[in-house]
């Protein structure tokens, strides 16, 4: 029997020290869908993120792909079902852009073996599917931090993964980079099926691009399930400690969240 594509989180649970900052967190995510973890300042959000990813190790609980437990899998075997955008880095060498995304194809090598044709069709494939082709023999350090998160989309395109995990993929991007690269996930995650998985501290970025949306408080669960309902007045009000209204966008009739400032609250 196939397992239909998924990721299931499986009852996760991680303390640094005797501080636990994830508890007992479930939730899963299906091919082509983007779901969006959001919360306050140190609510878990990074945390999670790194336990889907390997850098730390659950304490409690498991994370199955495709039904198999990913804690059993060699890193190599990880790195080519899953991959990480992480926030928009300063790179530091003088590489060129199809130099950065060629490493994408590292999980497939051996330490010296040459890239095939079937490595460069789809090193080529992932530079057209970011538009960052006409970019490839430009160095890296020349270009603007929108292209050059493309770039990093496009490595980790390059490793064909079937997970894609985003952190705060926009943080420091002007708003129509923002835009640019939300756009091209979104597209992305539906064409090549992916499940794809945000951090996002925007919750009307979170509102305009995730399906679906798990609301983290105290490194618990608080709300999971469609944008719409998570994103309600009294969740986030509770969660965030202020109050806030939320109303339909009449042009992208997605949710928008404005907060109220105290003095303005009658
Ligand atoms: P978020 O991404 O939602 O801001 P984090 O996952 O970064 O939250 O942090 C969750 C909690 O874990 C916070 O209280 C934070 O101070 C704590 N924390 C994060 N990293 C460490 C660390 N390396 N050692 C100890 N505590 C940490």
């Amino acid at each position: 029997m196939s397992v239909a594509k998924q990721l299931i989180i499986d009852n996760l649970g991680f303390s640094y020290g005797a501080v636990p900052v994830v508890q007992d967190v479930s939730f899963r995510v299906a091919a082509g869908d983007m779901l969006g973890i959001i919360g306050p300042n140190g609510s878990g959000k990074t945390t999670l993120l790194k336990l889907l990813s390997r850098l730390l190790k659950p304490q409690q609980g498991r994370v199955l792909i495709d039904g198999q437990d990913t804690s059993l899998w060699s890193y190599r075997a990880l790195a080519r079902t899953m991959a990480v955008v992480p926030q928009e880095t300063q790179v530091q060498f003088d590489f060129t852009v199809e130099e950065i995304v060629e490493m994408g194809r590292s999980p497939y090598l051996s330490r010296f073996q040459a890239m095939s044709k079937h490595d460069r069709d789809i090193v080529t494939w992932a530079m057209q599917a970011t538009n960052v082709l006409p970019l490839a023999r430009r160095s890296v350090l020349e270009l603007s931090g929108g292209e050059r998160q493309r770039v990093i989309v496009a490595r980790a395109l390059a490793q064909q993964p079937e997970v894609l995990l985003l952190d705060e993929p926009t943080a420091s991007l002007d708003i129509n980079h923002e835009v640019e690269i939300f756009e091209l996930l979104r597209i992305l995650t539906v064409n090549q099926g992916l499940i794809s998985i945000a951090v996002l501290h925007d919750l009307n970025l979170a509102a305009e691009y995730c399906d679906h949306l798990l609301l983290l408080s105290e490194g618990k669960v608080m709300a999971a399930g469609l944008a719409e309902e998570v994103l309600s007045a009294e969740n986030l009000s509770e969660v965030y400690g202020i109050d806030v209204i939320v109303y339909e966008n009449h042009l992208t009739g997605r949710p928008q969240v404005q907060a109220l400032a105290p003095s303005r609250n009658g």
